[in-house]
This record gives structure tokens, sequence and C-alpha cells, in this order.
């Protein structure tokens, strides 16, 4: 009896290492968004994509494994590279969405490659490549984060507006609060960079961020047009 019950328990053992080797390595996403006027801004120099300037919108950053603690795997499969056959059906919406204002101008492939490979490699166990980035584009679709600011007032018109309120209206919209990261301008005023949201490891579901980044805003942002 005592040694059947040593065996179960061996057994149990066994199994969860089992599960724990092909479970996710990664507890949630960030759906990282940029706002290009503050890009631009802040780089000095930023270069629009080789088909002409991006549209007045957030673009997306990328899709980020992360875990709870505020850490992330990175880089987790050298043998994934990027391959935009693959994604061949996305790339227009990709143009549209997630536009690389890096100096030299690109086609956003560079990009792209960099934002798989980093990140995207991380959470192989739940999507592949096609349905990674497909997953990003839906999300964008999904969360139209321009239009939710200026239904609350705010607008990329060069003004100031709380970071509480940026804030609230996302919240509002969505049910979640974001994550808000901001960078320094040249007279040293905090601007708006980028908003995270957090999403489930399906890749399709907001959900309640377990941790949010250290954004470095002050109470009051910068909105610079673009
Ligand atoms: P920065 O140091 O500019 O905040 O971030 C540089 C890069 O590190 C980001 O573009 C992203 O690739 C990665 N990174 C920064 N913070 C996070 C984070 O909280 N989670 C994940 N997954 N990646 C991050
Ligand atoms: P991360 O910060 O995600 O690790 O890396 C961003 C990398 O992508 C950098 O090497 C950066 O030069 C390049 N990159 C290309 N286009 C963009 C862009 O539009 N925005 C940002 N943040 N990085 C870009």
């Amino acid at each position: 009896m005592k040694s059947n019950f040593a065996i179960f328990i061996k057994l149990l053992f066994v199994q969860c290492l089992a599960i724990g080797c092909v479970s996710q390595g990664f507890d949630f996403f960030y759906f990282v968004q940029q706002w290009p006027g503050s890009y631009c801004d802040t780089k000095q120099s930023c270069c629009y994509p080789t088909t002409g300037k991006p549209e007045t919108d957030f673009g997306i950053h990328g899709l980020w494994p992360n875990y709870n603690d505020g850490s992330y795997p990175s880089n987790c499969d050298p043998d994934s590279p990027f391959h935009q056959s693959e994604i061949s059906d996305l790339i227009s919406r990709m143009q549209t969405s997630w536009p690389s204002l890096a100096c030299p101008s690109s086609n956003g492939s560079a990009f792209w490659s960099h934002e798989w490979e980093k990140h995207g490699t991380c959470s192989e166990s739940d999507l592949d490549q096609h349905g990674y980035f497909e997953a990003a584009l839906s999300l964008k679709d999904k969360v139209d984060l321009l239009q939710i600011l200026k239904s609350s007032g705010i607008q990329a018109d060069g003004r100031s507006y709380s970071k509480s309120s940026i804030s609230e209206a996302i919240r509002g919209a969505t049910g979640y609060a974001p994550g808000i990261e901001c960078n320094v301008d040249a007279s040293g005023n905090s601007q708006l960079y980028q908003i995270y949201l957090c999403v489930d490891t399906s890749g399709s579901n907001l959900i309640k961020c377990p941790v949010l980044p250290n954004g470095r805003c002050s109470s009051i942002v910068d909105f610079p047009s673009f």
C-alpha cells in the first residue's frame, strides 16, 4: 500500500516535469503601440518607410511575451528565422499598421524580423510566425487607440494632457488600465511614446496587466502631432 502511494507520487512528479517542459515559456503578452510623432521628435531623425509617410495613427511596435514578475524571455529560438514568405498575405496590412520609422528608410522587414526573432520566437508554443503577426494585426484593428483618445478629447495637437486622463480614457474603452511609456524631448518634456496593453497567451484577448512597465512619464505629458 505504502509503496503504491510512493509510485503514485513519483508518477505525478514525472508527469509534472513533462507538462512543465511543454507548457508555455511565458505568462502573457504586452501588445505595444508607438506614437510616431514622439518617436520622430525624440529620435531627432526618423525615416519614413520606402512606401511613404505612415498614417497619422499609433503603429505596432511589438507583441512581447512576458513573465508576471516583469521579466521577459528573448531570442528563444535561433533555428526559427523570420521568413517574409510565410506572411506574404499580411504584408499590406503590416505596411499600414506596423511601419518602421528607424533610419535608413526601409520596407519594414528588418523591424518585423527583429521583433520575430527577439520576441516572437518566445511564444512559438502558442503562435507560429503567421499566427503571431496576424494576432498583432487583429489586436491593432480591435483597439483603435487614436479614436479612443479622441472620444475623450485627447488629440495629437502638441498640447499636454494628464497621464491619468489618458489612462482613464483607455481603461474606460477597453476595460483595462494600460501601461503608458514616455520619452523626453529636447526641452526636457515628457511625451507620450508607447501604450502597453496586456493580452492572454493566445494572443487574442485583452487581460488585466499582471505588472505594468515603469513608463518614465511625469504626470503631464505632451502629445505631439505627426
Ligand atoms: P527600452 O529599454 O527602450 O524600454 O526597451 C528596449 C527593448 O527591450 C524594447 O523595444 C523591447 O524589445 C524590450 N523590452 C523592454 N521592456 C520590455 C518588457 O517589459 N517586456 C518585454 N517583453 N520586452 C521589453
Ligand atoms: P526593440 O527595442 O524592440 O528591441 O528593438 C527595436 C529595434 O527595431 C531597434 O533596433 C530599432 O532600431 C528597430 N526599429 C525599426 N523601426 C522601428 C520603429 O519604428 N520603432 C522602434 N521603436 N524601433 C524600430
